[in-house]
């Protein structure tokens, strides 16, 4: 505890995990030797760094730089970067240990890692954010590389970033190394439907719960939090399988529309103009209705899919989705719900679907845009989509099954989290006290 001082999120993840760990351990009394629990729960490294940038005033600025390689048991460590002015060391480790067991969840071969900068890219010109990228990339790559680390988006990190940090990568390494960073534009190596794999995979996820128990998504109201990349794609296939979404955010507050969300208009808002989610009441007009702060999940539904950030749903909102019906919630961001919210849905036997597992589908793709560069090869849409759909309904199998197997059916967080484990533990003892 002492050596993670101060670090919250890292250890409301760890503890998470750690209690679902009881009967494997009883069942495996192995896991228990040569520390390697105390091994799982310390990252292989851990990179801090200066990075300064020049601002369009000519002002210089300086941000951190974080990377941390949590776990490189299963194959070099693969995460995302994340550039939001909350990050710091203790999000980064949190990220990068849950990102481990959802990497192990995914049966791919990679490991786990995270990183990103307490960088603010709100209100920044396309030059600044250039500027700032090439400067965190001159520190960072040489950490980095098809065989070692593979870093990908996350909050604050899209397309647009992963270009100029990709291009930086490929200048100072001068290496055309395609595999080394995946969330690529599809003109240099990127792969078809990674943009749409996270939330088309959190909707299979739900989807695959909901038919357990002979339900789906078919005129059912869903809300979603966000309104960034995990969420725009998770309301485009919640509508495809029939779903009405009712409600959006950002992070300054939520849209409800009762006719049922324009998916065009928040993506021309978000993705295009790159403007605040307020926006849309302006633009269609009609019965839709903007609600600064306050809280998305006081919005009455049917399926909850927190996609925005860590925490973002508390005990008290859980609360209010039970009261008001909710049938299962999926989480399409990391850790949204808080560890009261958790205990609250499955005290009321609502279907849980965890991030590590539900939101597993972005990584995935990730690994398959990996396997695309390494073979010079580039798939169909519907070829890499067809994979995604095949890899989620086979961790909702494994975490249903591993549920099953423990006693504790339906409980996809400990299934998750064994399932996971089971995996990593078996290559770090194989591969020894390292
Ligand atoms: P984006 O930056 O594209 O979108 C993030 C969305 O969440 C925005 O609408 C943002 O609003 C909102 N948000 C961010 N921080 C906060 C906050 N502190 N309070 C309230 N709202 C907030 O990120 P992604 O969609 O990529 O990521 C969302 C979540 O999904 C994260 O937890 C991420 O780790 C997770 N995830 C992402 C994957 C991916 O492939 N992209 C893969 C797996 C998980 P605003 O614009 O106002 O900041």
């Amino acid at each position: 505890v002492r050596r993670n001082a101060g670090d919250e999120e890292f250890h409301q993840a760890a503890q998470e995990v750690l209690e679902s760990l009881g009967s494997v351990v009883a069942r495996h009394p192995q896991y228990l030797d040569k520390a390697l629990i105390q091994r799982l729960c310390e990252p292989e490294r851990q990179i801090i760094f200066r990075v300064p940038w020049v601002d369009d005033a000519g002002e210089v600025r300086i941000n951190r730089g974080f990377r941390v390689q949590f776990n490189s048991a299963l194959g070099p460590y693969k995460g995302g970067l994340r550039f939001h002015p909350s990050v710091n060391i203790g999000i980064i480790k949190f990220l990068g240990f849950e990102q481990t067991f959802k990497n192990a969840l995914s049966g791919l071969p990679i490991g786990g890692g995270k990183g990103g900068s307490d960088f603010n890219p709100r209100g920044r010109s396309d030059d600044e954010i250039m500027r700032f990228c090439q400067s965190f990339m001159t520190e960072l790559y040489r950490h980095l590389g098809e065989y070692t680390d593979v870093p990908a988006g996350d909050i604050g990190v899209g397309g647009r970033e992963i270009g100029f940090l990709f291009g930086q990568y490929k200048r100072l390494t001068n290496r055309y190394e395609a595999g080394a960073m995946t969330g690529k534009g599809l003109v240099y190596g990127g792969s078809r439907a990674r943009k749409e794999a996270t939330g088309y995979g959190a909707t299979y996820f739900v989807n695959s719960m909901l038919a357990t128990k002979s339900l789906s998504f078919d005129g059912r109201r869903v809300v979603v939090s966000g309104s960034g990349n995990v969420a725009i794609y998770a309301m485009e296939k919640i509508a495809e399988f029939g779903g009405k979404i009712v409600a959006c955010s950002d992070s300054a507050g939520y849209v409800v529309d009762e006719d049922g969300v324009d998916l065009q208009l928040v993506k021309e808002i978000k993705e295009v103009r790159r403007e605040r989610i307020e926006e849309y009441v302006r633009l269609k007009g009609s019965r839709a209705r903007f609600i600064q702060g306050g809280s998305i999940w006081d919005v009455p539904c049917d399926v909850a899919m927190p996609s925005a950030t860590q925490n973002e749903l508390t005990g008290k909102d859980a609360a209010t989705l039970v009261r008001n019906g909710v049938v299962a919630v999926g989480e399409g961001a990391n850790m949204p719900c808080t560890p009261e919210a958790v205990r609250a849905f499955q005290d009321a036997g609502i279907l849980f679907g965890p991030g590590k597992a539900a939101n597993a589908g972005g990584v995935a793709t990730s690994a398959l845009e990996m396997q695309q560069n390494a073979s010079r090869d580039s798939w169909t849409f519907d070829q890499t989509e067809a994979r995604l759909a095949a890899i989620m309904s086979d961790i909702h199998d494994r975490c249903a099954e591993t549920a099953d197997d423990y006693g504790a059916p339906g409980n996809y967080v400990l299934g998750a989290n064994i399932a996971s484990f089971v995996r990593i533990a078996e290559a770090m003892d194989a591969l020894g006290v390292i």
